[in-house]
């Protein structure tokens, strides 16, 4: 470690009102990344990794990354909340600055972001990583102050584990009601693997349990495959009903914990309401997004088309087909992280090629997934036709118990590669 890296990594983990004062005190360009999830974490160790002189912050407000990739198992009781926490340390420990503290405001003509603690911080390059927020009010009855009663848990740590208790609690032969969100939203599959999880539970604890999926849509991520498995291993449990059968909900009364849909009224003890989603609050106040409510991106640079200079990646970009889910965002990093140093160093603009991969469990020892393999094609980014696909639908026991052991594999790689030392 020479000098200047060891005064950079001492500012990540003692000296961080530093910040504040000069972001490029020894000419090196400053690399800021606003969250520290899978995208920008990411990011910023494939920064360090692919130019080490580079000074590379990192704003996130929490100390710990919870993954939301997992915590439908943590609903099974099939992992602890331990392993799906990850501290800031490896990332520390490659030289990148981290300051726990939320960015309030862009300033993108003078290069600056402001913190919440009322510092501010110079850029050249900003990447902005801020995840989704929920478009509150949609549906009527869903809203910030009632998710303490009918939890979403679709950003995990503590409404993870009020859904988990509220599964734990629920009367015996009691119903469940999920309601799913239109598109586009994280994770496509997510939903779906969740009501899986929670049968699992329901199996063991609570086997007259009911579960009923309300939904806007009328297809989902491996459909066939979900269904197949639910009705093999959970029989009649759980009741998707999709749009053309009355499945949009239009309000909900908690007091009385009544869904209201185009199907009728359902009388629930547990509803699992997640919301409709946009890019995470940031985006908007900086002027990023778009009118779909997520920020339009330069196809191969993940450069923001609103903003010079700012790159947006993660589930808050608009990545062509590609779906939101930290598979993806991992690999926009890698080619975020890229494109930045090739222009910094004056190279040309890479062609990149992405992957996406999402396991899900089913039970503790059944696995289905879907991968896909993208390009930029003319503009946008798209999916090579016929490089992905799904698990087969013929497949026996020890090919999903595999899948199973592999999704847990997936977790530990990918968060070792984001987080590890
Ligand atoms: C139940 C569930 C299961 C899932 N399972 C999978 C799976 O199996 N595989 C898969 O690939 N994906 C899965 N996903 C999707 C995955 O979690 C997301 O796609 C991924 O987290 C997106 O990464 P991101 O960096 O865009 O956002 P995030 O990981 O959400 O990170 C955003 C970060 O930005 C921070 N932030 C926000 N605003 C500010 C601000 N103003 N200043 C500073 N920091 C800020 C937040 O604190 C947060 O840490 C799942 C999602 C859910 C809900």
């Amino acid at each position: 470690m020479n000098r200047r890296q060891f005064i950079y990594a001492a500012a990540s983990s003692a000296l961080l009102p530093l910040v504040g004062c000069s972001s490029k005190p020894d000419g090196h360009k400053s690399i800021v990344i606003v969250g520290g999830g899978f995208g920008g974490s990411a990011v910023a160790k494939y920064l360090k990794k692919y130019n080490p002189a580079l000074q590379v912050t990192l704003i996130e407000p929490q100390k710990t990354h919870i993954t939301c990739p997992g915590s439908n198992w943590f609903l099974a009781g099939l992992t602890t909340m331990e392993s799906l926490t990850f501290t800031y340390e490896g990332l520390k420990k490659r030289g990148v600055v981290v300051v726990h503290q939320s960015v309030e405001d862009i300033d993108d003509i003078g290069q600056r972001v402001r913190l919440s603690d009322g510092q501010s911080l110079d850029y050249d390059k900003l990447i902005v990583s801020p995840g989704i927020d929920f478009r509150w009010g949609d549906i009527d009855g869903i809203t910030q102050a009632n998710s303490d009663k009918i939890p979403h848990a679709w950003q995990a740590g503590a409404q993870t584990l009020l859904l988990k208790k509220q599964i734990e609690t629920m009367k015996q032969g009691g119903t469940f009601v999920m309601i799913a969100p239109p598109n586009p939203y994280r994770c496509p599959p997510g939903p779906y693997e969740r009501v899986g999880m929670v049968a699992h539970y329901f199996k063991q604890h609570n086997p007259k349990a009911k579960i009923v999926i309300l939904d806007p849509k009328d297809k989902f991520s491996k459909q066939a495959l979900f269904m197949e498995a639910w009705q093999d291993l959970y029989g009649d449990m759980i009741e998707w009903v999709g749009v053309a059968d009355g499945g949009k909900v239009s309000k909900i009364d908690v007091a009385s914990m009544t869904v209201f849909s185009e199907m009728g009224e359902i009388k629930a003890d547990v509803i699992n309401a997640i919301p409709a989603q946009k890019a995470g609050d940031l985006a908007f106040k900086a002027g990023l997004t778009n009118a779909s409510g997520f920020c339009p991106i330069v196809a191969g640079t993940f450069e923001s088309t609103l903003k010079k200079n700012i790159h947006v990646m993660g589930d808050a970009s608009i990545a062509g087909t590609m779906p939101k889910s930290a598979h993806s965002a991992v690999s926009h990093a890698k080619m975020t992280a890229a494109a930045i140093v090739n222009s910094l160093e004056g190279k040309g603009v890479l062609s990149p090629a992405h992957v996406n991969t999402c396991y899900s469990l089913v039970s503790d020892k059944y696995g289905i997934s879907i991968a896909g393999v993208y390009n930029v094609q003319g503009e946008k980014i798209d999916e090579i036709k016929g490089a992905g696909g799904v698990s087969p639908h013929d497949a026996d026991a020890a090919f999903r118990e595999m899948e199973a052991t592999y999704a847990r594999g997936w977790h530990s790689s990918i968060t070792q590669d984001v987080w590890g030392a």
